[in-house]
């Protein structure tokens, strides 16, 4: 009896050393990092010089901060003043465009970037890559942002109480509720892009902030900070005026969210997950 009782404990203590094995080794099938082999996808950064000196600091200040995002060739980010030397399909190399303070104004860097945008191409657009008025003459321009023209701003430049209005998705992962996001020049629209079926706002100024402004004072009104039109690859941001734009911990994370989220939808697949 005592020798089959030992063979039984013994066939036990094995068993749950076999066990053990097979965990530990499904654990090691499931390591949890993917490093990249190769840049996972090209960007394209498009800004201007001739502008406003604040839409110059912020493009300069927005260029190093995605070079640094370049750090150990994560993806190949090249820099461009002009669409002028792309052609469809040199263009279509890269997952996305990151329009730092400038929209096109030749009637052919436009039809470019429509059909770019038309058959799956992604942007990222900061506050005066999407300005536009009675004198811009670009259709097309509005119906990609999904809203009208640019209506009123606050000035000077000042930090605003945000809100996330949208908690349950990739762009505002891990933001609070609302934070205070540095000082920069606030753009309403009309119509705003929340009239708009089309498009989701995730992230809007707080009516708390009114009056708001020390010269021109906004008294009310819709001030939409960050949305997507769902019919096209894209998210627009409104900062992007001065030096403190990425002066801020919690608004740089939603920017690499953004940029993150229109990276990964790229119609070719996923380029994180490779
Ligand atoms: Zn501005």
């Amino acid at each position: 009896m005592g020798i089959k009782f030992n063979c039984r404990v013994i066939f036990l203590l094995l068993a749950v050393i076999a066990f053990s094995c097979l965990g530990i080794s499904a654990q090691d099938n499931s390591y949890p990092a993917i490093y990249a082999k190769q840049p996972r996808f090209k960007a394209l950064i498009y800004y201007t010089e001739n502008a406003e000196e604040a839409h110059i600091k912020f493009a300069r200040d927005a260029i190093d901060f995605f070079t640094r995002l370049t750090d150990g060739e994560g993806f190949i980010l090249e820099v461009t003043t002009s669409l002028a030397t792309y052609d469809l399909d040199s263009l279509k190399e890269f997952n996305t465009i990151i329009a730092l303070n400038c929209s096109p104004s030749d009637p052919e860097e436009r039809r470019l970037f429509e059909t770019y945008m038309e058959t799956g191409g992604g942007w990222l657009g900061f506050h005066a890559a999407a300005y536009n008025d009675k004198n811009t003459g670009w259709p097309w321009l509005n119906r990609f942002l999904g809203c009208g023209q640019f209506y009123c701003n606050n000035w000077p430049p000042q930090p605003a109480l945000l809100e996330v209005e949208v908690i349950d998705s990739p762009v505002t992962k891990n933001l609070p509720t609302s934070f205070v996001a540095p000082a920069t020049e606030w753009y309403q629209w009309h119509p705003s892009p929340r009239q708009n079926p089309e498009v989701e706002v995730m992230l809007s100024l707080s009516p708390k902030n009114y009056p708001f402004g020390l010269k021109d004072v906004v008294l009310s009104g819709d001030f939409p900070v960050v949305w997507r039109n769902s019919n096209y690859r894209m998210i627009y941001l409104n900062f992007g005026h001065g030096d403190r734009c990425f002066s801020d911990a919690t608004q740089n994370l939603l920017t690499v969210n953004a940029f993150r989220y229109v990276v990964s939808l790229d119609p070719a697949g996923d380029p994180f997950l490779e």
